[in-house]
């Protein structure tokens, strides 16, 4: 099945705001099954509306538009959309009760004259109840295609979407759809495709979809099939394969797990504790620990020992080895790590130490160039990186390489 998008706003041709409900809808509608071939973002223009809307409904099965549901003047996607269909505007009076209900919880207790539009529906269309706001959604179907009109504000479209639209789009194909992420750090997306190009050139069912993130590639495996064992069936081979392929940079194959997730997963499993020692990544990693709930057990205290007088004096990096070697080295690396195993007590110490830029580039030691070193069982791990990028983005692939050294340090040490 075929699924095209219309964005409808002014404000999105113009780039006052960042159209977020494409890029939600289209990864759903892919999570889906559905085919999508065109995109389409039109402005508040009754004529261009309706032709974009006569467009999709004769390419494609199932059209859904945001925007311009409100109130306003300029709101006009119900009205044109039925238009185009022919469908007749008639009051609902499930929804003019909704309205009012609003209102009386509402801080604007006043209902204006063009509220009352939002209670008007197409004859005939399914009425997608708005639980954050006042225009409902919509579904009209004719001619076996169908459209779907969502309200812009993504507080209200998000919701409105999963609890509604995605049970009616499922509904809609005769087969289901399965997937399954595996999630691989430490291996740049070219390498993860050449590793993988023989499945991806021959995969029809299931398929795998590469996407990059910060240090990290994630994949999803996803199968159609006439039940949910039958894909499981075509989905479970193929991730074995991933993950003989990649090894211990697999870290997870949950949706939801993040990389310090299965970090403090790994940490809680063998009783270890850790602590951090930061330089230029100022607590960035601490904060990447702390976001996993529970980590209390494993993490007590982290540093950022930004200048070089704190290293030394919290970390006890010796004042002859920064002097000789500077504080973006190799032996820095090594004596915050091990000086904050000391500093701590704690069984493993992982240390950031770089340059991130924009300034203080030399050619020896160039802008991106970072340290990061593992202290584990009286052994220091160092690795040297040379990111590219801005300053922000060479502090986030220090600390995801830092997640991942740490990762990998304790599955060596502890197999
Ligand atoms: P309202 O009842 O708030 O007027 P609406 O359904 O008429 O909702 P619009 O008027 O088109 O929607 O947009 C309202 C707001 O929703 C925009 O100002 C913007 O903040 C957000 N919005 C609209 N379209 C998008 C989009 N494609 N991506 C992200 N945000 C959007
Ligand atoms: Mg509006």
């Amino acid at each position: 099945m075929v699924c095209e998008l219309i964005s409808v706003g002014t404000e999105l041709l113009l780039g006052n705001i960042v159209n977020t409900n494409t890029q939600f809808l289209a990864e759903k509608c892919a999570l889906l099954g559905l085919s999508m071939y065109h995109q389409v973002t039109v402005g508040d223009n009754k004529d261009r509306l309706a032709e974009v809307i006569r467009a999709a409904l004769k390419r494609s099965d199932i059209v859904i538009l945001c925007g311009g549901l409100g109130p306003t003047e300029d709101d006009l996607t119900k009205e044109v959309c039925s238009e185009v269909m022919d469908f007749p505007l008639v009051e609902d009076a499930h929804t003019k009760g909704r309205l009012v209900e609003y209102f009386k919880n509402s801080i604007y207790k006043q209902i204006t004259d063009n509220n009352w539009k939002q209670a008007m529906v197409p004859d005939g269309a399914k009425v997608l109840d708005n639980d954050n706001g006042t225009a409902p959604g919509l579904i009209l179907e004719k001619y076996g295609k169908s459209a779907i009109l969502l309200p812009g504000p993504p507080n209200e479209l998000i919701p409105m979407f999963m609890n509604q639209v995605y049970p009616y789009l499922q509904n809609l194909q005769p087969e289901i759809i399965r997937s399954q992420m595996v999630k691989i750090c430490g291996v740049g997306e070219s390498r993860v495709e050449d590793m993988l190009l023989d499945l991806i050139d021959k995969q029809t069912n299931p398929t795998i979809a590469t996407y990059a993130k910060t240090g990290e590639v994630h994949l999803r495996v996803t199968a159609k099939a006439a039940s949910e064992e039958e894909a499981d069936k075509l989905i479970k081979p193929v991730v074995k394969e991933i993950k003989k392929r990649f090894g211990d940079s697999v870290y997870s194959v949950k949706e939801d797990e993040t990389l310090e997730m299965a970090v403090v997963k790994l940490l809680k499993k063998l009783e270890l504790t850790v602590t951090t020692a930061e330089s230029c990544t100022g607590g960035m990693l601490a904060a990447r620990l702390v976001n996993v709930p529970g980590v209390s057990d494993v993490f007590r205290e982290g540093f950022i020992t930004y200048a070089n007088k704190s290293k030394r004096k919290i970390l006890g990096v010796s004042k002859s080895t920064l002097k000789k070697y500077g504080a973006v080295s190799e032996q820095t690396a090594k004596e915050m790590a091990t000086g904050g195993v000391f500093a701590t007590d704690a069984d493993v110490c992982i240390a950031i130490t770089g340059l991130a830029g924009p300034d203080g580039g030399t050619d020896e030691k160039p802008v991106g160039l970072v340290y990061i070193a593992c202290y584990l069982k009286d052994n220091v791990t160092v690795e040297k990186y040379q990111f590219k990028g801005d300053r922000n983005k060479i502090r986030e692939q220090s600390v995801v390489k830092a997640l991942d050294l740490l990762r990998r340090s304790i599955l060596d040490n502890y197999r």
